[in-house]
This record gives structure tokens, sequence and C-alpha cells, in this order.
């Protein structure tokens, strides 16, 4: 853990465009550098970047701040997986959980503090919602997993904002984060490289498919008939499935991308056989995979998860239907990192490695 900074924060300058970072007298150069310094080698303050001069570090140290945090929290899985807590300067907090693989670095990042879905089945939901995070906010959470597991931020490879929150009703901050994480002078990502997960917004997923980014877009359905959904997902009322599915086309169609389905298997909620048909029929025609993730029960939780048995009869299901399905097991369940158990609270120190 880091020492908590209580001072005054300056302006982010993460939440500025980079064309409109500050320059020393009128030299581009030096902003690139200042860019490079910041993006690319993940600086956590102005005293590290060396290859600036000394008098403008301390110029731009006065006016303004590239680290959100006022602390940051670190939990290591027995699975590898890191959890960070982050404590922002208004004192909210937030999470991420960073997850090496073999051959790739994954971040899952957040775009709220809570999160306003309220779904029954998540633990982020029953914190309520918090504030909507800045773009600055948002990429500073990769930078910051980035500068404490010691790569440079261009070696992630994949984003996911399945953290707390739905990245659609924070849409503004969200997208530029996402614009920020793509150009060529900050990380140069690729869009199919970020996930951008939602509860199903019809109107904004509409309004994604003119952005022109090529995201992968993962869909929370979790049920495929309305008042299941409406049960474990209270705000679902104000979108009708049939409204969500025709803008999953309407997006698939301007973006040629495949869409993921997400579906936490809840035992006796939405694991029935009848479902897994109406599912079917529900995508049809659609280019979609349906991710099934067993359910990871937290303190508190009302409802269970499906058994394995259960779980298997209903992807086969899918599978005879011809639906492309996998079972997803979730990282980090022992430190609380895994999906829908980002709750804030602090992990049975059992799980902690460090
Ligand atoms: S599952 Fe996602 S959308 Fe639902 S409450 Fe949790 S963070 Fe929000």
């Amino acid at each position: 853990m880091t020492a908590l900074d209580t001072s005054p924060p300056l302006p982010l300058l993460l939440d500025q465009p980079i064309d409109a970072w500050p320059m020393q007298e009128g030299r581009s150069y030096r902003r690139t550098q200042l860019v490079q310094g910041v993006y690319q080698r993940a600086a956590g303050c102005f005293d590290d970047l060396t290859d600036l001069p000394a008098a403008w570090r301390d110029e731009l140290a006065a006016q303004w701040s590239i680290d959100p945090f006022a602390s940051v929290e670190r939990y290591v899985s027995r699975d590898a997986s890191v959890r960070y807590l982050f404590t922002l300067h208004d004192g909210r907090r937030t999470e991420a959980v960073y997850m090496p693989y073999a051959r790739r670095k994954t971040i899952c990042v957040s775009s709220m503090v809570g999160c306003p879905a309220g779904c029954t089945f998540c633990a982020t939901g029953a914190l309520g919602f918090g504030r909507n995070l800045t773009r600055g906010e948002i990429v500073a959470q990769l930078l910051t997993v980035a500068r404490l597991e010691g790569f440079p931020p261009r070696e992630i490879r994949n984003v996911v904002l399945m953290g707390m929150g739905e990245a659609l009703l924070n849409y503004d901050e969200a997208l530029a984060a996402i614009r920020t994480l793509v150009q060529p002078e900050v990380l140069d990502m690729s869009p199919r490289r970020i996930t951008l997960s939602t509860v199903g917004l019809p109107k904004r997923i509409e309004r994604l498919a003119g952005e022109g980014l090529p995201l992968t877009l993962a869909v929370s359905l979790h049920a495929p008939d309305e008042e299941t959904r409406r049960e474990i997902i209270p705000t679902a009322h104000a979108h009708a499935l049939p409204d969500i599915v025709a803008s999953l086309h309407t997006w698939q169609k301007a973006t040629k991308r495949r869409v993921s389905i997400e579906y936490t298997m809840l035992a006796g909620v939405n694991d029935h056989a009848w479902q897994a048909d109406a599912l079917a029929r529900l995508l049809r025609g659609l280019h979609a995979h349906v991710n099934l993730i067993p359910f990871n029960v937290w303190e508190g939780s009302p409802q269970g998860g499906s058994d394995r048995s259960t779980i298997d009869a209903f992807r086969d299901r899918l599978e005879r239907k011809g639906m492309s399905v996998s079972v997803r097991f979730s990282r980090g369940q022992d430190s609380g990192a895994a999906c829908g158990q980002l709750s804030l609270q602090q992990p049975e120190p059992a799980a902690i490695r460090m």
C-alpha cells in the first residue's frame, strides 16, 4: 500500500487531449517527450521525467497532476491475478484487475465508482452508484498497474472495461479514454483488443455503432426472457430484449464484429433448459459468442451458482442449436477480483501474498 496523499489535487493532465498538453516555450518536441514519459513509460510524477529540463518539470508540477490516486492497494491472488484498489483524491474508491497470461497481459478497468445498474448477483451493484470516472482516471488505472507491475504500458495486450460501472452510462468519458488508448502517440492499441461491457442500452449501442471503433462489445444478457432479466437486473425494465438485440444487429452491421454475450449461471434462476432454447432463439441471425460464467458467490449474495453439470448441460444444449459457446472461469476469486466480486472490500489476509 502506498502512503495516503491528502494534499488538494491539481487538474489531471490525463483529462486533457494530448494536443492541449503544455509545451515548453512553444517547443512541440517537449510536449512529445512529456506524452511519451507519461503514457509510454507510465511516469508516476514529473520528477521521473528526467529527460525534461528540471525547471519545466517544476513548472508542470505546480500546475498539473499526472496521478489521480491518493493511495493504491495491491492484492495478489493464488492464480497470479492482481487486484488493485484505488483511492481517488476525493476519497472515493474504485478497482482494477491485472491478469497475467502466458503470452498476453490483460487489465480489467472500472468506468465508475460503484454502479447504478444494481444487478442482484453483482457485489458492485450492491454498492450503488458513487460517481463517474473521468477519462484520465480510467486510463490512469492502466498506467498505474503497468508501473507497479514493472512493464511499459504498450505491453498491455487487452483492456476490458468490465470492472465497476456501466461504461455506456459514462459514455463521453469512457469513449474519450478508449480514443486515448488507440491514439498512435499514446498506446497505439488496436480497438479490437478493447472490450466494452454493457448491460444492454440500445440507444447507446446504436450511438457506439457510429463511432468508427471496431471494439469488442460484451453484452451482459444473463437471461433470455424479460421476467427473469428484470428480476436479476432491476434497471432492465427500461430496455426490452428485442430492442437490445436490434441494436446489436445495428452495431454488428457497422463494425462487422462478433458480439460477446455474457451469461452468469445462477442456480434455479436462469439455468433451465427452456432458457437455453430461448437464448438460442433470441440470438438467431446474430454473429455471437456466448460466455457462460460460473457465479462467483460473495458474502451476502442472494443467489447461488449453478453446478458444473447444469452448466455443461446448458452449454451442450446451446451448441446443439448451433451456438458458439464457452464456459469462462474467472480468475482472482480468493482476492475478490473475479467477475461480479468487485466490492471495495479488502480480501481475507489468507488471500494476500505480499
Ligand atoms: S454486473 Fe456490471 S452492470 Fe451489473 S451492477 Fe455489476 S458492474 Fe454494474
